[in-house]
């Protein structure tokens, strides 16, 4: 079924502080817009629920200075507004150098086209890609309904192995495991000021409505990364089924610190099989502080995904996890990820 895109009202902001007080004039009926990859499709499929009405306005960032901007200090570490395009992560010298997980991470969305429109801030707030979800005729329990259509049904590919609840959707980025593995931080803005919060707190589970915290009269604004100190491995790595464009079966975004063989620091996150950017504490403890080889590398992998529940179509994606982090971790091990 195709619908037209509903009437709305277009506002270009000029600056931040316009962005946040129209968020509050609207109270809720309106949306930010940057690039338009998602939103315009979620609002010609008419996917709406409790907390995400259908906008009736969209504030369009693009024209902000500050929300195109990079900047870098070694200092004081790597600023990114939240409408900078993908295209333009992956082109940035610093990033390639510094921070070159994100740069990875943002070459393996979609396409060419889609990366040249799509935005950072986009992608950390678009919505799951579960079929039952953005189909209209569907009212699963993140649009209001009282049951999750995919567990009984298709869930061969976007949906969860872990930690999942009412909803089994996977959150979608390839941008937050690798933000979270650089152990980023949102500045989100509305018109009473900003607030900080460390990018892994950004994203809900399975059993609200939404995917971020952001309040209604809230948004994205920047993303900070603190400068990487000593010798650090960076990688991600992803497998999909299309690799022309296509989302996360399974991803692995880590970044370690090594020093004479030992990994003194690590972080690492799982993408495609989780509601949320899915950080593998109980692996990461197992290799920090220690000397890596390959068979502490083959545990890790087995505790990566420890507690997994698959569902009945998507067991494979429990091996498919534990290869990639086998590949992550080994690829920092031989220094290929340096
Ligand atoms: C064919 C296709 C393939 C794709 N493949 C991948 C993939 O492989 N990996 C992957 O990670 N993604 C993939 N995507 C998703 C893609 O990355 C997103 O559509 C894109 O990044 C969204 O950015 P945008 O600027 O177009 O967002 P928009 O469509 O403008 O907005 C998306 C949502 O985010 C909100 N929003 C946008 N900016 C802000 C902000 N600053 N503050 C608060 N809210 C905001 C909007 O209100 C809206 O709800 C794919 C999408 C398509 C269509």
């Amino acid at each position: 079924m195709f619908f037209e895109l509903p009437s709305f009202e277009h506002v270009d902001a000029r600056d931040l502080k316009e962005v946040a007080s129209l968020l509050k004039r609207y109270g809720g009926r309106a949306a930010v817009i940057a690039g338009a990859t998602d939103l315009l499709g979620l609002m010609k499929d008419r996917v709406e629920g409790p907390e995400c009405r259908i906008p009736e306005a969209l504030v369009n960032i693009k024209k902000i200075p500050e929300m195109t901007r990079i900047t870098y200090d070694k200092e004081t570490g790597l600023r990114i507004g939240a409408g900078v395009t993908l295209n333009r992560l992956v082109a940035s010298e610093v990033i390639q150098k510094e921070f070159k997980v994100l740069s990875q991470a943002a070459l393996q969305v979609g396409t060419t086209q889609l990366r040249n429109m799509g935005t950072l801030g986009g992608n950390l707030c678009q919505r799951p890609r579960c079929l039952y979800f953005r189909h209209p005729d569907f009212v699963c329990f993140k649009k209001g309904g009282d049951r999750c259509y995919a567990t009984t049904g298709e869930h061969r590919f976007y949906h969860a192995i872990l930690k999942h609840g009412r909803c089994v959707m996977v959150h979608p980025s390839d941008l937050a495991p690798a933000l979270i593995a650089l152990k980023a931080e949102t500045i989100l803005m509305n018109s009473n000021g900003n607030r900080k919060i460390p990018i892994e707190e950004f994203f809900l589970g399975p059993n609200h409505y939404g995917e971020t915290i952001l309040n209604p009269d809230e948004y994205l604004a920047e993303i900070y990364i603190p400068t990487q100190t000593g010798r650090t491995g960076q990688v991600f790595l992803k497998e999909r089924i299309r690799h022309s464009a296509d989302f996360a079966l399974s991803s692995v975004a880590a970044v370690a610190r090594i020093s004479d063989g030992v990994c003194e620091d690590l972080r690492m996150v799982l993408g495609g099989v989780a509601p949320l950017p899915y950080v593998a504490f109980k692996a990461e403890d197992m290799i920090k502080g220690k000397k890596m080889h390959e068979g502490l590398i083959s545990k890790a992998a087995e505790a990566s995904v420890e507690g997994a529940k698959p569902l009945p179509m998507n067991g494979y994606k429990v091996n498919l996890t534990k290869t990639l982090v086998k590949r992550a971790l080994a690829s920092i091990l031989n220094g290929i990820a340096a």
